[in-house]
């Protein structure tokens, strides 16, 4: 029978761990397997970005993002206007990764258009439906919508099975976000224009150690993102540090940390880069301040220990494996752990082991077997 697969994207992480999935279908195609690619631009320019760097232009763009765009107004557009294109493609299934409003409208448009669908990266839970929010939601919608469950860990396959899910829907086939990173890895290390990105802060601040910081999540808006300044404005009070910092072009963020922190001399901050650029900073970083999901997953990899600006973890892998440490939005946590893993080497090297308890980099591969046998 033939098979007409249909790839929903709206935001960067979801190109990023999409497009592996996405190039290895496009290699499948032939009389009987398409592929449609639709692009919701739930975030404009981040999307882009990686779409641009993976060569995947997509079929549609419903480009639906507007200013101060609320999550209510977001889903009702994005359910209208998915489910417009599906009635003209008529695919025979959507593919939908992770948990963001495109995720979620997906799942109910293709739902109520009757078409199967397939959940990448699915079984993530922190069991608070308000932290992260609204994704804990987002994630629960698609689950119960989808038939194949791509689950990148053993442990989100539990928590499928928990929620009575059949194990003959579920197949743990790694997170395609160590696929894209290798990907992107390779990338790098190829072009000589790539890999000399960051040479000027090599350059300036190459006997310091160097703190790569991502902060967006809606969490911390407010008062969380008020307690992490004060904090890296604490840690940068010693001279054996520097902070790069890409920042987030949310306003919530944004301005904070122009605020407080441009003016810093060793403080670099920067605007959101291309994958291949922030993989690269990954590679040169000594520790990893963050709160978002994907960087989570990235870090071990590269043997980089990760202190999470997050009370909860949908990913408490890292956790386990040890390269991983909550310290929340919390000033004394962050300084305390970023102060330990400076000074205390036993400490950082029992957090420095590079293994990824995410993905083996094949998961895309998996993935794709599934869809094509199914
Ligand atoms: N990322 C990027 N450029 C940046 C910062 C992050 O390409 O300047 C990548 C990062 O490697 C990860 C993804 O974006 O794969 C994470 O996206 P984000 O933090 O926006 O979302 P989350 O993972 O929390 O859903």
């Amino acid at each position: 029978m033939r098979k007409h697969f249909f790839i929903l994207l709206g935001t960067r992480p979801e190109a990023i761990k999409l497009f592996p999935v996405i190039n290895r279908l496009k290699a499948e195609q032939n009389k009987d397997i398409s592929l449609t690619v639709c692009a919701t631009a739930q975030h404009r320019e981040l999307l882009d970005q990686v779409l641009k760097m993976a060569k995947v232009v997509p079929d549609f763009d419903l480009d639906v993002m507007t200013v101060n765009q609320t999550l209510d107004n977001l889903t009702g557009r994005l359910l209208a206007q998915i489910g417009d294109v599906l009635e003209r493609v008529k695919p025979t299934r959507v593919i939908v990764q992770g948990d963001t409003a495109t995720a979620m409208a997906g799942a109910l448009a293709s739902y109520y258009h009757r078409v199967p669908v397939s959940h990448v990266e699915a079984g993530l839970r922190s069991g608070d439906i308000f932290a992260p929010w609204p994704e804990e939601v987002n994630r629960k919608i698609v689950g119960s919508i989808a038939d194949q469950h791509f689950a990148p860990t053993e442990r989100a396959a539990r928590a499928l099975r928990a929620e009575n899910v059949s194990n003959d829907r579920i197949h743990v086939t790694g997170n395609t976000v160590v696929d894209a990173l290798i990907i992107a890895k390779a990338m790098v290390e190829a072009d000589p224009q790539l890999s000399s990105r960051w040479d000027g802060i090599k350059k300036r601040h190459g006997n310091r150690r160097i703190i790569l910081v991502t902060c967006h999540r809606r969490e911390n808006f407010g008062g969380g993102v008020l307690n992490i300044v004060n904090a890296l404005e604490t840690i940068l009070s010693r001279e054996d540090v520097a902070v790069v910092l890409p920042v987030h072009p949310n306003p919530n963020v944004r301005d904070v940390f122009a605020a407080r922190l441009a003016d810093h001399p060793r403080v670099v901050l920067i605007s959101p880069q291309e994958y291949t650029d922030f993989v690269s900073l990954l590679s040169m970083a000594h520790l990893v301040l963050t709160d978002s999901g994907g960087v989570q997953e990235e870090a071990p990899t590269f043997g980089k220990p990760v202190l999470v600006m997050r009370e909860t973890t949908e990913r408490p892998e890292g956790v386990d494996a040890g390269t991983a440490r909550l310290v929340g939005a919390n000033y004394d946590r962050i300084v305390g752990e970023t102060f330990r893993l400076l000074d205390d080497d036993e400490t950082y090297a029992a957090m420095s082991r590079s293994h990824n308890p995410f993905g083996d980099g094949r998961a895309s591969e998996r993935i794709v077997k599934v869809l094509l046998d199914a």
